[in-house]
Order: C-alpha cells, then structure tokens, then sequence
C-alpha cells in the first residue's frame, strides 16, 4: 500500500500514469480541502474533485479542474442576473457572523452565489448539490467521498485530508482573503504577506488518514504551501510523515515552477521558492524526484527524470522514478 498526498494539479498528473509502477487499488490519494469554499450553499472541494474527475476519466485536462465538455448555462446566467440587477461581481463573503454559523464545514470560506466568482459547469454543480446534500443529511466529508468514489468508478481510496473546516487564508498587501479569492479573483497578483489554515489548530486528520499515513507516502508536484501544507497543519501529520519512508517530486526545476502560484507563496511565507526550498520545508522526505536538468545538490537520495508532465507517458516515466526512489529509502 502506498499514499498520495494531493493538490489539483501536480499529483494528479502524476496519477495517470500510476499503473507503470503500483496497483492503483492498493493506492490511498489524500487531498487537500484547504482549498475548498461554500459557493451559493454549496460545497465545492476543487482538490477533491479533480482526483475524483481524472480517475472517472471525465476530467477537463486544458484546465485541470471541472469536467471535459461540461457546458455553464447556470453560471452564466447567475453572471447575467447579477450584472443586470446592478450587483457587484464580488467575491461576495457572506457577513462575518455569518461565516462561523451554519454547515461547520463550511467556516471562514463562505460565498455568496450572486455572480459566482468561480465557474461551476452544469454537470459540475450536480456533484456539489450530492455531496452538499449528502453532507445536510448527516455524512461526513470521508463517507461523502466515498460515494462519490463509487459513483465514478474510482479505483483509488480518495479520501479527505480531515472531515472537520479548514480554510486557507493568504494575507496580502490587498489585505487577507481565502486563497479561491487570492488565486481565481486575483489570479495571485497581491503580494503574499503570509499564509494561514484557519481552523488547522483544532482540526484533526481522519482515522483513514491516520492509517494511510502509516504506509509509505508519496508527495506528489504539488505546491507545498497550499496544497501539502494544510494537510501538513492537522495534528499528528508531520510526525507520521516522519516515521515513515517519504518520497516527493520537486514542482520546481531549480528556481523555476512548472505552473502556479507555488513560487510567490513560498517567497511570501519565507521559503525559497526552488527545490533546494522543497526540500528545506520538507525535512521529513527521504528522497526526491528531480528533473533531469535540475542540479540541486540535495542531502538526500536523488532520483533524476524529466519530470514534465504533459502525456500519460510522461506520467508513466515520473511515476517509475518515484517507484525507484521508494525502493531505495523503504
Ligand atoms: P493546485 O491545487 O492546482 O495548486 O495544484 P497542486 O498543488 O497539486 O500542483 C501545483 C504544482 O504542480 C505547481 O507548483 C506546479 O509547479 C506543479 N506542476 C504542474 N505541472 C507540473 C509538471 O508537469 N511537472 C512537475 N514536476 N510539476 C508540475
């Protein structure tokens, strides 16, 4: 058995090609739900949803979140009424009192749904009325993910990093908003002053995570900011990850990202944004997966490929590198 920890983009391309190395039944992918926001009353988990969408082989692969071909009929219109009955586009938080009442889940990343700032697709929104529904009828998150698992035939155990509210807030020169703000209103502009999990000191990994992290792990490119670190803020996390082999791939070649936001979130939260910063913030890896024209000099076990993911093949070649790395450190 061997565990994933994911964000919405980098590990899960490295997912696809995860059969040239492991069972992909005997895989555990836990993803981040810092990211997550409650949109118009309805819970979207965007890391979630696009491990959810690959493995059901629907996901949109242009954007790396929704799903391929969807069409927005909903969300448009929600942008048209908004726009014709004078409403500002926003984000539009609901008010503060009211972040910290209703669905708990749901706390510190409340929306309003006048002009959706984010775009649901149709098909989209079908999966967040379930799961939100699934979540007023009393499951939790883990349970919900589940079904939803089963629903698009997943072969991997997808599970939540936490079923209690985590909610990433970036502190900014613009002030302090939820990352969805930060990074799709904003497209990463403000100036990262620091980045906080709010709700991380009382939230507590699932017992599933718990276990899953007893096995072998696998970091995944993943901004290690915002999408490693919320699962890294619940208790417990960093200590299992230390007791157990760990293997991440470096979302950086040198100083230079792939995609994103990774790099101004690391320079904003006082790491270097670079691999040698990766692996500063990353103690407990015992080995990494570097691209071949990375010269970073580690001090620990280093596995070199080109680690550009643009095919199934290119996954597929990353993933055996992984599975080198982990047979050198298990
Ligand atoms: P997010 O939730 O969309 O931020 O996604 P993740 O945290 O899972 O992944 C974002 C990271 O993936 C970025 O820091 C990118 O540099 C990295 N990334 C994207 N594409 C590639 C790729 O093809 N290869 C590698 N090694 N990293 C990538």
């Amino acid at each position: 058995m061997v565990t994933f920890l994911a964000g919405g983009t980098g590990t899960p391309k490295l997912l696809d090609g995860v059969d040239a190395a492991f069972d992909p039944e005997e895989l555990t992918v836990v993803a981040n739900t810092g990211d997550d926001v409650e949109l118009g009353g309805l819970l979207v988990c965007p890391d979630l949803d696009t491990v959810l969408f690959r493995g059901g082989g629907v996901l949109d692969r242009e954007r790396w979140w929704g799903l391929d071909g969807d069409t927005t009929a909903t969300h448009d219109e929600l942008d048209r009424l908004a726009n014709v009955a004078g409403l500002d586009a926003g984000p539009r938080y609901l008010s503060p009192e009211r972040q910290t009442a209703g669905r708990r889940l749901a706390r510190w990343r409340r929306f309003s749904g006048v002009a959706e700032f984010m775009e649901i697709g149709d098909r989209d929104r079908a999966v967040h009325v379930t799961r939100t529904s699934l979540l007023d009828e009393g499951h939790s998150l883990t349970e919900v993910t589940r079904t939803l698992s089963q629903a698009f035939d997943l072969d991997v155990d997808l599970l939540p990093m936490s079923d209690d509210p985590v909610a990433t807030i970036v502190h900014t020169d613009a002030g302090a908003m939820h990352f969805q703000e930060f990074w799709v209103a904003h497209r990463g502009a403000p100036a990262v002053e620091d980045v906080e999990f709010r709700g991380a000191d009382t939230a507590t990994p699932t017992d599933a995570v718990r276990d899953a992290l007893s096995d072998p792990v696998v970091i995944g490119p993943s901004n290690p900011v915002t999408s490693i670190g919320p699962i890294r803020a619940l208790s417990g996390v960093d200590a299992a990850l230390d007791d157990t082999p760990v293997v991440a791939v470096s979302p950086f070649v040198e100083d230079e990202v792939f995609s994103g936001p990774a790099a101004a979130l690391m320079r904003g939260t006082g790491r270097d944004p670079s691999t040698a910063g990766v692996a500063d913030a990353y103690p407990f890896a015992d080995a990494f997966v570097l691209d071949s024209d990375d010269g970073t000099d580690l001090d620990r076990p280093v596995v070199r490929t080109d680690t550009r993911i643009d095919t199934p093949e290119d996954s597929r070649r990353v993933i055996r590198a992984v599975a080198n790395a982990l047979r050198e450190v298990a």
